[in-house]
């Protein structure tokens, strides 16, 4: 199937590529990586990333502009997205053949060739194995948009990580000479007002005697420690770990887009098939959501705390 995928990068002269919203590293790696080397593979096609950029990964090069307009002969890659509703870009419909390469349960089938495998650790593995599969010339720049994102996805090979995870990453550190250390100074770096956020959060978790942690952040408190609402998905999986909790969620007041959004983590239950009933979805144990009202952000949690009852009563068994 990735050999499928180059096929058809090879017909096309335009070529957009694309992620979800709601950014990060992996996103932006396997993107950037595989435009980075369809311009170093193709020099004469025309290739553009695209989405809204965030000022806080702007170790990655400047996102583009396509606008899309009727009856255009574009190939569409998305990659890291497995729902239509979260590719972020403009009139997802009117491309004419859309391929994906992700590492998420499949939700939509965007029409063209799909290469899902969810076992990767990240959707830069799999472009990274797209490229070895197709013999895809690559550089250290291309090697270094990779890594971000295997590193960052994996949480510096906390999860979803085996063997070949590390076989791979070795192989890219030790052939394109990759400075690991200062790759996680652009990774890791982050304002003290999230170090002063994080102890909120450490603070003001409740934890339910099924081991559900979680905490709602009001904008109040986002205003005063000077933070965004997308902070406390930066660093949910800093809760991992604890003893007592089975799983935790981040709740965060969003003003501006009128909602709740959620950053769910778990150590044992399923919480995806959870989110995707409100407005969200993801990994089995690594999902968000977006609700729109207290009363669903009451709803969400009640579940996610059954979830855990449920799984310590079939763990006791
Ligand atoms: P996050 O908590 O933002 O790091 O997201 C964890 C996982 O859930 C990632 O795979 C996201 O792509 C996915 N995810 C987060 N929010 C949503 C959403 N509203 N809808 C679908 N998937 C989401």
């Amino acid at each position: 199937m990735l050999k499928q995928i180059y096929e058809e990068i090879k017909k096309y002269n335009t070529i957009v590529i694309a992620r979800h919203i709601g950014v990060d590293p992996d996103a932006l790696g396997s993107q950037f990586a595989l435009k980075e080397a369809i311009n170093l593979n193709f020099p004469d096609k025309l290739v553009y990333a695209v989405g809204s950029k965030s000022s806080r990964y702007n170790y990655f090069p400047k996102l583009d502009r396509y606008e899309m307009t009727d009856n255009q002969n574009v190939l569409l890659i998305v990659v890291d997205t497995p729902d239509k509703k979260r590719v972020d870009i403009n009139r997802l419909d009117t491309f004419p053949n859309v391929c994906k390469i992700d590492h998420h349960p499949l939700i939509d089938n965007f029409g063209g060739i799909e290469y899902i495998d969810t076992k990767a650790s990240s959707a830069s593995e799999l472009v990274l194995r797209f490229f070895k599969e197709n013999n895809v010339e690559i550089n250290k720049n291309i090697a270094e948009f990779l890594y971000y994102g295997i590193a960052s996805d994996t949480n510096r090979f906390l999860f979803n990580t085996d063997y070949n995870t590390f076989q791979i990453v070795s192989d890219l550190i030790k052939e394109y000479d990759i400075d690991v250390e200062e790759l996680y100074s652009h990774l890791y770096a982050r304002p003290f007002s999230e170090v002063r956020f994080q102890g909120y959060i450490s603070e003001n978790l409740t934890l339910t005697e099924n081991g559900f942690a979680y905490v709602i952040i009001s904008n109040d408190t986002l205003l005063k420690y000077g933070v965004d609402a997308s902070s406390a998905g930066n660093m949910v999986n800093n809760f991992n770990n604890i003893d007592e909790v089975v799983a935790w969620a981040t709740i965060s007041e969003d003003v501006k887009n009128g909602l709740f959004k959620f950053n769910i983590r778990s150590r044992g239950p399923v919480v995806n098939n959870i989110a995707e009933r409100y407005n969200g979805g993801g990994h089995a144990l690594a999902s968000g959501a977006r609700v729109k009202t207290m009363e669903e952000v009451q709803l969400l949690i009640n579940e996610l705390d059954n979830i855990c009852r449920v799984y310590n009563e079939k763990e006791g068994d």
